[in-house]
């Protein structure tokens, strides 16, 4: 249950394994990393709680709570959690348009954070380089 606390006690609810880990350890720093993955994969078996599949990071664990959809960032991996009715248009039209029932309780939407920087493409010249200026 101690799982349970330490993703309750995560703002956003929503935490990978390693993150869990880490709040148990600052409780119990003997705490045994096998016995929380144990234990998380009980509480996806038990429904307590939902594995997210991350692809650009590790699966991010929440609480089976109010049903709602997932966006992560591409950049950092940051799972943030989505009103449930968000995608209830998308379905309608799925639905009516190509005969497709979209699983509504488990989507998760790839983008990135408005605040993430853009990745650094190749070396960064510590300003002797001319790949910024201008011919003109
Ligand atoms: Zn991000
Ligand atoms: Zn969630």
């Amino acid at each position: 249950m101690a799982v349970v606390e330490a993703l309750v006690a995560s703002p956003g609810h929503h935490v990978t394994a390693g993150e869990v880990v880490e709040h148990l350890r600052r409780v119990d720093p003997g705490f045994h990393e096998s016995t929380v993955y144990r234990s998380l994969e009980r509480l996806v078996e038990a429904g307590l709680i939902t594995r997210i599949e991350v692809d650009s990071g590790p699966a991010v664990y929440h609480l089976t709570t109010a049903p709602h959809h997932h966006v992560v960032c591409e950049r950092c991996g940051r799972v943030t959690g989505v009103p449930a009715d968000l995608l209830d248009g998308v379905a309608k039209k799925l639905l009516g348009a190509h005969s497709f029932e979209l699983r509504t309780d488990a989507v998760t939407l790839p983008g990135r954070c408005i605040r993430c920087p853009e990745p650094a493409s190749g070396p960064v010249s510590m300003g002797t380089g001319s790949a910024l200026a201008h011919d003109h």
